[in-house]
C-alpha cells in the first residue's frame, strides 16, 4: 500500500482524526492506499504553521527566493522517473504524457515563477503640481489557499503554488483528493531544496471538508482555485462575505472551428489531440468541433479513421495513446452522456463503448467517442463531459459559426482553423474566450494570462498576472516641499 500524509510544517503527519479515505488506481480499479480524511483541525495546523513562517518567508530576498524555487524546479526534473511513474499511477494518464507534458511543466511553473518574482515591478506616479509622488507597493497577501483538480495534478498543483510562493506568501494547499500523490512526494522536494518549513502546508482530503475548511478559514485571505463550474460558484458563494481575494479557473466547452482553407493535414494531426489527449480530460480540450461544409465529409472520414488507430492500453506501456479515466464515477458520467445522444437524434461515429485490457479488467477504460449531432442547443454541446468525447457539426458561414460558437455558457478556449488573415482577425475578436488559438493548440507561453469568460471563471493566471493576483497593492502617497 502507498499511503498519503498531510504535510505539515515541514513533516508528514496523519490527520487529526485519523479518518482515511481509499486511493484507487483507475488503470486496475485497485485500492492502492489511502489518503488523510482531514478536517477543520487539520486545515488549522496548517494555516497555524503557515501564519507562523510569514514573516520570515515574505523578508527574504528575492535572490534568496528565487534560488530555493529554482532548487524545487530542479529536484523535480530529479525525481521525473518516479513523478511520472506515480502520476500515471494515481490518475490513469500515459506514462508518456506523464513524462514528457506533466512533470517537465511542474518543473517549468516553479522556475519560471522564480525568474518572475525577480522581474516583477511595480509603477510610480508623480502627481504633477501638487508636490506628490505616488507608488504602489506590492506586498504578499499573507497565507492564502490553492485549490486543484485531478486533471492535470502536479502541473496544476505547482501553477498555483508557485507564483503564491514566489510572491512571499505562504501557502495552505489541497490536491485532488482523487490523485494526491505527487503532491505527497512534492514535500519531500521541498525539504530537499530548503524550502523553510511552514511556508508550503498541504492537506489531503475531500471538497466539500478539507477543501471547504480552507475557503472557510477567516484568515485564509485569498483562494486559487481550479475545478468545475458548480464548485466555483459555492467556492464563491461561501468566500464573498469574507471579501476574499478569489481566482477561479473553472470548466470549458471549447469549439474547433475548421474552415476549409487550413492547413488540413496539419489541423487534423492536431484536432485529433485537442480532441482525446489525457482521455479528453483537459479543460482546453476541443469538444465541439464545426467544419466547414466543403470539406465536413472528407473530414469525417478522415478524423474517424485516425482516432480508430488510437491505442487505448494500459497507461504504463508507452504506446498507449489513450489510459485509464481517472474514477469509477466519472468513467459512468461520460458513458451517460454518450447514451443520452439518441435522444436527441446523435449519431456516434466512432467508439462509445468500454474497453476490456488484457489484465486490467476493471480499469477505467473509454473509447475514443465521435458524436454527429444535429445542434449545438443539445445537452451534449452545452454541458461539459469531461471525457474522450467530441461531438461534429457542419456549418455554411463565418456567422452562424461565431453564434454557435459562443452560444454556450462556457468561454475558456477556442481554436481556429484557416489561412485567411482578415477572417482571422474578425473572428479572435468576436469569438467569447479567454484563450483563441489559431492554427496550434496549447501552445502555452507561461507569460501570457490564462482563464476563461462567463462561466469558465473569474481572474487570470499565468506570468505577472499571477503575481498580481498573489499580491496586494498599496498605494504610498507621499507630499513633499519645495
Ligand atoms: P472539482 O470542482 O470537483 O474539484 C476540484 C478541487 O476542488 C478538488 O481538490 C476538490 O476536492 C475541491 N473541492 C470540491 N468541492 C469543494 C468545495 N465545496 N470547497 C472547496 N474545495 C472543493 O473538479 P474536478 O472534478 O477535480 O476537476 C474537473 C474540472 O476542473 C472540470 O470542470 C475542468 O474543466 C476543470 N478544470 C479547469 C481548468 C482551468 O484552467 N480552467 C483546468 C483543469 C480543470
Amino acid at each position: 500500500m502507498k499511503n498519503v500524509l498531510n504535510y505539515i510544517n515541514g513533516e508528514y503527519l496523519p490527520p487529526v482524526a485519523d479518518r482515511w479515505i481509499d486511493n484507487y488506481n483507475p488503470s486496475s480499479g485497485e485500492v492502492y492506499g489511502q489518503i488523510p480524511d482531514s478536517d477543520k483541525e487539520d486545515v488549522a495546523l496548517a494555516y497555524q504553521a503557515a501564519k507562523e513562517a510569514f514573516s520570515s518567508w515574505s523578508n527574504t530576498t528575492l535572490e534568496e527566493r528565487s534560488q530555493i524555487l529554482l532548487k524545487i524546479s530542479q529536484l523535480i526534473l530529479d525525481n521525473l522517473d518516479e513523478l511520472a511513474k506515480a502520476e500515471t499511477l494515481d490518475n490513469g494518464k500515459p506514462i508518456s504524457l506523464s513524462k514528457n507534458v506533466d512533470i517537465p511543466r511542474a518543473a517549468s511553473n516553479f522556475s519560471f515563477f522564480a525568474k518572475a518574482i525577480t522581474q516583477f515591478a511595480s509603477e510610480a506616479h508623480e502627481s504633477v503640481g501638487l508636490q506628490a509622488m505616488n507608488y504602489t507597493m506590492r506586498q504578499p497577501i499573507g497565507v492564502v489557499g490553492c485549490i486543484s483538480p485531478w486533471n492535470l495534478p502536479l502541473y496544476l498543483f505547482t501553477w498555483k503554488i508557485a507564483p503564491a510562493l514566489a510572491a512571499g506568501n505562504c501557502v495552505v494547499a489541497k490536491p485532488s483528493e482523487v490523485t494526491p500523490m505527487t503532491a505527497y512526494l512534492l514535500g519531500k522536494i521541498c525539504n530537499e531544496a530548503g524550502l523553510p518549513k511552514g511556508v508550503l502546508n498541504i492537506v489531503n482530503g475531500l471538497g466539500h471538508t478539507t477543501g471547504q475548511a480552507i475557503v472557510d478559514h477567516p484568515n485564509i485571505k485569498a483562494i486559487s482555485f481550479t475545478g468545475g463550474t458548480k464548485t466555483g460558484a459555492q467556492i464563491a458563494k461561501l468566500a464573498a462575505p469574507m471579501f476574499k481575494k478569489l481566482s477561479l479557473e473553472l470548466g470549458g466547452k471549447n469549439p474547433n472551428i475548421i474552415f476549409s482553407d487550413c492547413n488540413y493535414e496539419e489541423m487534423l494531426q492536431t484536432t485529433v489531440r485537442s480532441s482525446f489527449a489525457n482521455q479528453g480530460q483537459i479543460c482546453l480540450c476541443g469538444s465541439r468541433i464545426f467544419v466547414e461544409k466543403p470539406i465536413y465529409e472528407k473530414f469525417k472520414k478522415d478524423f474517424v479513421e485516425a482516432v480508430s488507430m488510437l491505442k487505448i492500453g494500459n497507461p504504463f506501456n508507452t504506446d498507449s495513446d489513450l489510459g485509464a479515466l481517472v474514477s469509477k464515477e466519472h468513467l459512468e458520467k461520460v458513458k451517460s452522456y454518450i447514451e443520452s445522444a439518441k435522444d436527441f437524434g446523435g449519431e456516434i461515429l466512432f467508439g462509445g463503448k468500454t474497453v476490456n485490457v488484457a489484465n486490467h479488467e476493471n480499469g477505467y477504460y473509454l473509447q475514443p467517442t465521435i458524436i454527429e449531432v444535429k445542434s449545438n442547443q443539445c445537452k451534449l454541446n452545452q454541458e461539459e463531459i469531461f471525457g474522450p468525447v467530441v461531438t461534429i457539426m457542419p456549418f455554411d458561414s463565418e456567422e452562424e459559426v461565431l453564434e454557435m460558437a459562443n452560444d454556450v455558457s462556457y468561454g475558456l478556449s477556442a481554436t481556429l482553423w484557416t489561412q485567411n488573415l482578415d477572417r482571422t482577425m474578425r473572428m479572435t475578436k468576436r469569438l467569447q474566450a479567454g484563450i483563441v488559438w489559431v492554427n496550434t493548440w496549447v501552445l502555452r507561453d507561461l507569460r501570457t494570462p490564462f482563464g476563461g469568460v462567463k462561466s469558465s471563471g473569474v481572474g487570470r493566471e499565468g506570468g505577472f498576472e499571477a503575481l498580481r493576483f498573489f499580491t496586494e497593492p498599496k498605494n504610498i502617497c507621499i507630499k513633499y516641499q519645495e
